[in-house]
């Protein structure tokens, strides 16, 4: 049974989950068949569906996007006394699992161009590392409310060094890499692993879950492996090695197939939110937004703008207190991770400037779910041009 019922919106919220209608009837189908776990036939369609759609080697669904980070650095055997480049403008699950494994993050600043990972001091880190024997075990590679990182350059500094490339394309499912205006890849895809979230605010939802993708079978048949306790192909538990509790139920894979067929649709109405921003937001001086990249279409999982501080007297903060008293939640930026205090006390490696920081302060994630409607955007433009006029 699903409902037909429409909420009505007093509070336009940050980004929150977007139901095809068809959830039910398929969470339905899965309990009519008394398969809810461990895994099932709906998990095995649900990778195989993603699979071919972004044209992956293989695909293994996970109970989260961080539990298949962590499979990544796993089976690429990152561990104790590894560093692994990632960064720093990003949500804290892209660098937890270096630590899970015992190796340690780096953090590598933002490229104001794309704010993500800045190709040159990545790659000037790689041929540093390389020239003096120690390449990094892993780059974790972020793209950035769906804005795909430079990965040309990314992928060319890395293969030379044969350092692994994961890519963390948690809000990223559905946007294409293009090589002259072309579409050449999928997010995900283009790395030797990636990963996705299906957690409630992403692109597409299973409540929560994750999905590791793989060039290759093999990781992701370890990865299998892995992500359920590691038990060796024989009648009786036998293990090897120490696995984790990471697969994702069967319940939850019917529902990501009823999700996934409007991905295209997702795709389409995040940017159009995206683009009714910059429509009625471009005339006020000292708004800028996240710009789009020639190699990037992108999901646009969240719009984020900056303010500038020396054109307007409010700051996003004031901004994002006042946008609250009207119902409307907004967000500053992911604090970088170098300033996170956690990390810091561990003396973590940090590279390039304030680029990452100076984003951080400037910037204001504005509500972008792709049920949002006009009307909503109306009221929301509305209300920010209220507060940086009137100031
Ligand atoms: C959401 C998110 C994750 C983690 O995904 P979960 O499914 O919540 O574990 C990792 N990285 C980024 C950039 C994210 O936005």
């Amino acid at each position: 049974m699903t409902s037909r019922l429409k909420p009505i919106r007093a509070r336009i919220p940050l980004s929150v989950p977007h139901l095809t209608g068809a959830e039910g009837d398929a969470v339905q189908r899965a309990i009519d068949s008394n398969w809810i776990a461990p895994i099932g036939p709906e998990v095995d369609a649900f990778e195989e569906e993603v699979r071919s759609q972004v044209g992956a080697g293989a695909a293994l669904a996970t109970t989260s996007g961080t539990a298949a980070i962590h499979l990544a650095l796993r089976v690429l055997g990152v561990g104790e006394g590894d560093e692994v480049l990632v960064s720093t403008l990003t949500f804290c699950a892209s660098a937890n699992p270096a630590l899970y494994q015992g190796a340690r993050p780096v953090f590598v600043d933002a490229d104001l161009r794309s704010w993500n990972m800045d190709p040159v001091l990545l790659a000037d880190e790689v041929e540093r590392m390389g020239r003096a024997g120690r390449t990094p075990a892993a780059v974790v590679v972020v793209h950035l409310f769906g804005q795909l990182a430079e990965m040309a350059p990314i992928l060319e500094v890395c293969s030379r060094w044969e350092v692994p490339v994961v890519e963390d394309a948690a809000a990223a499912m559905g946007s294409r890499y293009l090589e002259e205006g072309r579409p050449a890849g999928h997010a995900g895809a283009l790395g030797d692993l990636g990963i996705y979230s299906f957690d409630g605010s992403k692109m597409i939802t299973t409540s929560m879950g994750g999905m590791l993708l793989g060039r290759k079978k093999e990781p992701i048949e370890h990865a299998r492996k892995l992500a359920r306790q590691a038990r060796e192909p024989v009648a009786h538990y036998e293990h090897e090695e120490i696995g984790f509790n990471y697969r994702m139920s069967n319940l939850l894979a019917a529902f990501g197939r009823a999700q996934l067929p409007a991905l295209p649709d997702r795709v389409r109405q995040r940017r159009a939110i995206h683009e009714g921003y910059r429509e009625r937001l471009s005339e006020v001086e000292g708004i800028g937004f996240q710009p789009e990249v020639p190699w990037s279409h992108s999901t646009r999982w969240l719009t984020a703008i900056t303010l500038d501080p020396e054109r307007i007297p409010v700051s996003p903060e004031t901004l994002r207190l006042q946008l609250l008293e009207t119902g409307i939640e907004s967000r500053p930026l992911w604090k970088p991770l170098h300033l996170q205090p956690v990390y810091r006390r561990l003396g973590l490696r940090k590279l390039g400037g304030e680029a990452s920081e100076s984003l951080f302060r400037q910037g204001l994630c504005l509500p972008s779910s792709s049920s949002l409607e006009a009307g909503e955007l109306d009221r929301i433009c509305h209300r920010i041009k209220e507060v940086v006029t009137d100031a």
